[in-house]
Parts: structure tokens; sequence; C-alpha cells
């Protein structure tokens, strides 16, 4: 016999029920107090208010799990991460806090490709527990989903070696990994100051790095850092095509660091999801919210960066564009696995309300990875991904910045993690 488990003791319970969310509706949370969920196998049977949920003869049975007036919401879904990465590039940092711009540091073989240098050089065992680590700390924050980008390795067996980190590391922990191969991050030192150079390396992703992906079946998505110094437009919609023939959904990287049109090649391409956004014009923005396209916001690298100039949050939900947030966890412009931390940039800095950022971050977050009808909100029938914190009032969330206030968290029914 299946066991089943009856949560209660939800003072704020946030359902996020009813799909992906735009313009005004962003802020609905389904908010229900003195919630309670009901569990079997994994999945939520049901959801309600406590008298409700205990009524049905299943909650008589079940094992009972007290949230003692926590306030508890669906798991965070962190639709943009680099999570394979051999090591920090602290050293960096304090040249960028100097006054070195990222884009000068890149020219001169830091940024990306000092990164690929480092994961050149580790072995996949350092990688993983590395990885292992992040995961946990993501686990902490209340995370239950996670993209993770391949990208710092830029030649057949350093692409193959993270992907295939991807798989392990969905098998042997909990939180839920979607794959997506961004072998054109930019292009590799062995590639660069040669005439078309960036067209071989192309023509090697798509020839051979692509259709080994895809026969080993390990990404979901194909990815592109369509940028000045990166890749071009044309370039990025050439890998797209090829990806999309052999059966990978596209996403990009768009409009960071100046603005190259990548945004009106993810709506034409059907991206699930179009990144960055800082440099998006209205004719973009326009094209977005006409589009299922999720414009996923990431300002924790921006804060990094301690650049000025946020992507412009509130234009795109009144214009009624998706609006996801992530953490772009990655050694260069984002080192953080705090979804709150990005909820608290997505508040002062994107002029975001508390509830608009928690359904960026929860139901929008899987739509970006095409998983809403399985995750990212409270609802019968999903994966019973949920987190509590240890706060009175929802908008205490974000309010609290730079602090860990989660305090426990669930992946398909299992306790990940919990404070002690
Ligand atoms: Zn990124």
């Amino acid at each position: 016999m299946s066991e089943s488990v009856l949560i209660t003791g939800a003072s704020q319970m946030l359902t996020l029920r009813g799909g992906p969310r735009r313009g005004n509706s962003l802020s609905n949370l389904g908010l229900v107090k003195d919630g309670a969920i009901l569990v079997r196998d994994g999945k939520i049977v049901a959801v309600g208010p406590r008298a409700q949920m205990e009524r049905r003869a299943e909650a008589k049975f079940a094992d009972k799990f007290d949230l003692g007036g926590r306030v508890v919401l669906p798991g965070f879904v962190d639709s943009h991460t680099h999570l394979i990465h051999a090591a920090s590039r602290a050293e960096e940092y304090e040249l960028k806090i100097q006054g070195t711009s990222y884009e000068e540091i890149a020219r001169k073989g830091g940024g990306i490709l000092n990164s690929v240098k480092k994961l050149r050089a580790a072995t996949k065992e350092a990688l993983k527990r590395r990885a292992a680590s992040a995961l946990g700390e993501f686990a902490a924050h209340g995370t239950t989903t996670l993209e993770a980008k391949s990208g710092y390795g830029l030649d057949v067996a350093s692409e193959l070696k993270i992907l295939d980190l991807h798989r392990e590391l969905n098998q042997e922990q909990p939180l839920e990994i979607v794959s997506t191969f961004l072998g054109a991050h930019v292009v590799p030192p062995e590639f660069r100051g040669k005439a078309g150079g960036a067209e071989k390396y192309l023509d090697l992703l798509m020839e051979k790095l692509l259709p080994e992906v895809v026969v080993r079946d390990l990404a979901e998505y194909c990815d592109v850092f369509c940028e000045r110094g990166a890749f071009t437009v044309g370039q990025s919609r050439k890998l797209l095509a090829k990806a999309k023939e052999h059966g990978l959904a596209s996403r990009l990287h768009a409009e960071q660091l100046s603005r190259t049109g990548a945004t009106q090649l993810a709506v034409e391409m059907g991206a699930a999801s179009c990144d960055h956004l800082e440099h998006v014009n209205n004719a973009d923005i326009r094209a977005l919210a006409k589009s299922k396209t999720v414009a996923t916001l990431l300002p924790g690298c921006d804060f990094h960066l301690g650049l000025k100039e946020y992507a412009p949050a509130r234009k795109l939900i009144a214009a009624g564009a998706i609006v996801a947030l992530a953490t772009d966890y990655n050694p260069g412009t984002s080192p953080t696995m705090s979804m709150p931390m990005v909820l608290s940039l997505a508040c002062d800095q994107l002029r975001m309300i508390p509830a608009e950022a928690i359904a960026a971050a929860t139901i929008n977050g899987a739509a970006a990875l095409g998983r809403e009808n399985a995750i990212g909100s409270l609802e019968a029938g999903k994966q019973a991904d949920l987190a509590a914190y240890e706060v009175e009032d929802y908008r205490e969330i974000p309010y609290y910045f730079g602090m860990n206030l989660c305090w426990m968290t669930m992946k398909r029914g299992e306790i990940v993690w919990i404070k002690d």
C-alpha cells in the first residue's frame, strides 16, 4: 500500500494555481490561509484549506507533517544556470571592482575563456564534487528544479563531459536537472583570430558535437550566447535551426551587453525562453508579449557586475510578456545559488512586487522549461515540490535580503533539506 502524507500548519500557502502568468495576473499567488497539502507517491493529491483537506478519507490515515505556521510555496524553478564549472573567478571580481570592464577582461583571455581553460584541465570527479555541493546550496535555498548549461568545454570531449555530468547528477541526487547544450557560448581559443574561425567552430558544433549530443540523448535544449564578441544573429539562427531538426528546442542569451536582435530571433524560432534582456527595445518587448517565449530576467548578473542598467521588467510585465526570474549561477557574472536573493534584487532593482517575483520564480520558471504541467505550482496531479520559509508573511522572503530563511525543501514528496 502506498503511503500518504498530509502537510498542515501553513499559515500562508501560495498555490500559484492556474498556469503561467502575464500582465496583472503575475501577482496572483492563489494564496490560501491555513492551507494543507495531501501527497501520495511524490505527487500532490489535493490542496486546500486545512479543514477541507482533513475531511478527506485518505487524510485520516495519512502520515502527518506540520509546518508549524510557516509559509509554503512551490519549489523554485531556476531556469538558467551554468552549473558545471571548475572554479570561481574571484581574481577577475577584484579587477572588475577596480574598473576593468567585463568585455575588456574577456578580450584578454579572461572571462568565459578563463573558465574554459580551467574546465578542460579539471577531472570529471572534481567537477562533479563542486556541482554536487552547489546543488546542496540550491536545495537549501528552496530550489527544486534547475536548468544547467554546458558551454565551458567548447571542444567535443569537454562538452560531452559536462553533459554527461548533468545526466549523472540528475540520477544521483534529488533535484531535477534540465540539460541544455551551450556549445555556442563563445568561440574557443583554437578557432580565434583566424579567418572564418567562428564559422569553422559552428561547423564542428553542427557536424560533430550536436549529432553526438542527440544520439546520447544528453540535452533537451540548445542555447546560444548571441552577443558582440560571441555569436551573431545569423550564426545563432543557423545553429538553432540545425538543433531543432535534431529535436532540441531553442533558448537564447539575448540583449545582455548590447542589442543584437536576438529577441526577435527567439520569437521567430519559437524559443522556450529568451534570457537577460537588459537592452531590449519596444519592438522586442511587443514581440515577446505576443509570443509564448518566456522573458527570463537575471538581475544577479547586473548586481554582481555593478551595472546600473537592469532589464525593463515593468515594461515587459505591462506589455504582457511571460516574465521569469533565474539566478544565472555562473563563476563570472552571477555566483549565487540563492533564488531568495534574486527575488530581493527583482523587488529592489526591477521594481517587481514580491508576489510578482515569486510567480516569476515558480510557475513562469516552469514554463521557461516546458514543465508548467508538472511543476511550478501546488495543484493536484503535480509533483510535490515545495519549500517552507521561516517568515510570517511571504513578502518577507525578498524583504530580508542576503539571508536564507528557507526552513525545509521537498522534492517529489521527499524532504531534501531541512534546517536543524
Ligand atoms: Zn547565462
